[in-house]
């Protein structure tokens, strides 16, 4: 089968490799859609955690083609979607319940072979069944959907409530339709790509703010602001030094901002603990998707979020290799991987290198 490989920090390639034999516990999806994040980009440019080689793509869904002796509650033909963050059951924090932060997480398509590929496989305790009449591309989602739940859940958004997100991408994205399903009435949305900003207020975003042309502090928390003094909950979903220390200003006294966006490790940001203090503001991180996945599923599969307006474009996997290695293209919001297209071109010889090296971007 072909596989995306990273061989090393800033070498990807598209391989022919062994196609992978499932495990007693195990499914072998055969990939239908595979999102490209920007943890993706971080891998490849090392700027997060991972030991290469290793397939990476962790955002899939597909179809089960073989199952482990030992898989009950699963049949050749299901779709699946795979929640890629396995942890291991049996440390201090899994016993807490906190699975998130699991000291021996292995995550596929970051310690292990993920859905860049034409294959994937499943521990069974990972997958969870989608309708079979859900458009194929739509359980990509369900990871991107469970990590934005679980800042939502930690956000403790009420009906009512007034919430800022500060990033117009995927995760920016389904935030903002989250805090509407949520009950916030005021949602504001603060990105750079106009294209985004109009997305976002047809998802449910009350007003947008373009931080090239306003002051992002002053237009929304100002006193003739959209929220003056601010928002109950600010979400920072863009994971730049500049945002992060703006969604502390932007939080009302009293509020919580949640920290979703994934900066590259090392990158610091200031704020004023004086701030935090006398406002009593509440900063959370939000990692990963603890017990989420589910109820991402649950609402892909309801059509309670919109999905198709979030995908920019599906390319099959001989392009997955160069969409990783750059950056996203301007008002490019989610791109799939969708591996069967062009599955007839897949007569490789195995090891064959079938892109170019794209070590030098
Ligand atoms: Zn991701
Ligand atoms: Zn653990």
């Amino acid at each position: 089968m072909r596989a995306v490989r990273l061989e090393a920090v800033g070498s990807i390639k598209l391989r022919e490799v062994d196609k992978p034999v499932p495990g007693p516990d195990e499914l072998l999806v055969r990939i239908e859609a595979c999102g490209v994040c920007g943890t993706d980009r971080h891998l490849f440019h090392g700027e997060f955690p991972c030991r290469p080689p290793v397939t990476p793509g962790h955002e899939f869904s597909g179809i089960i083609e073989a199952v482990g002796n030992a898989v009950s509650g699963f049949a050749v033909g299901d779709r699946v979607t795979g929640d890629p963050n396995i942890a291991c059951g049996r440390c201090p924090y899994c016993h807490a319940g906190r699975v998130n932060l699991c000291r021996n997480l292995s995550a596929i398509g970051i310690h292990r072979d993920g859905g860049f590929a034409d294959y994937v496989v499943l521990p069974q305790k990972q997958a969870f069944v989608l309708p079979a009449d859900l458009p194929p591309t739509h359980g990509a989602f369900c990871e991107p959907l469970g990590c934005c739940l679980h800042g939502v859940d930690l956000a403790e958004i009420k009906p009512g409530s007034s919430v800022i997100v500060l990033g117009g991408g995927v995760i920016g994205l389904l935030t903002v339709q989250l805090a509407r399903l949520a009950g916030a009435t005021t949602i504001i949305l603060s990105t750079r790509q106009a294209s985004r900003r109009a997305l976002a207020e047809e998802l449910g975003a009350t007003a947008t703010v373009d931080p090239t042309v306003a002051d992002v502090i002053d237009a929304i928390a100002g006193p003739a602001g959209l929220a003056p003094g601010g928002a109950d909950v600010v979400f920072e979903c863009a994971g730049v030094r500049e945002t992060v220390e703006q969604s502390m200003r932007l939080a009302r006294a009293g509020g919580t901002v949640v920290i979703v966006g994934v900066t590259p490790q090392g990158m610091k940001a200031e704020f004023e603990p004086f701030d935090l203090l006398f406002r009593e503001l509440k900063v959370v991180g939000s990692f990963l998707n603890p017990y989420t996945h589910r109820r991402a599923a649950e609402l892909i599969a309801s059509g309670a979020i919109e999905i198709e307006r979030l995908i920019s474009r599906q390319v099959p996997l001989e392009e997955a290799a160069e969409v990783i290695a750059n950056p996203p293209a301007p008002g490019e919001v989610k791109v799939l991987v969708v591996p069967s297209r062009l599955s007839s071109l897949a007569t490789l010889a195995t090891g064959e290198t079938v892109d170019d090296n794209l070590s030098s971007r």
